[in-house]
């Protein structure tokens, strides 16, 4: 079955504004053939992805809400 959500940020494909270069990743993440953000840190990938959010207008609610839910994303799973 084909994924649905990002495998890093869990963004539901069908919410992807832009065009989305990999069967595994959104175009936030994974961009011109590689990962936006190629650690490992997941807080540090948070961080990176709530300042994203915040940029484009999210309100801070809902920011820190997709924020809180990057953690169970397969990519950061143990
Ligand atoms: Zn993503």
């Amino acid at each position: 079955m084909p994924n649905k959500k990002c495998e890093s940020c869990l963004m539901p494909f069908s919410k992807d504004p832009g065009t989305r270069e990999s069967e595994q990743y959104c175009s936030y993440c994974f961009q011109n053939g590689k990962l936006t953000y190629e650690g490992n840190d997941v807080k540090e990938f948070k961080k990176h992805s709530y300042d994203a959010m915040r940029a484009k207008g999210m309100g801070q609610v809902k920011a820190k809400f997709f924020t809180w839910m990057i953690g169970f994303a397969p990519r950061w799973k143990k």
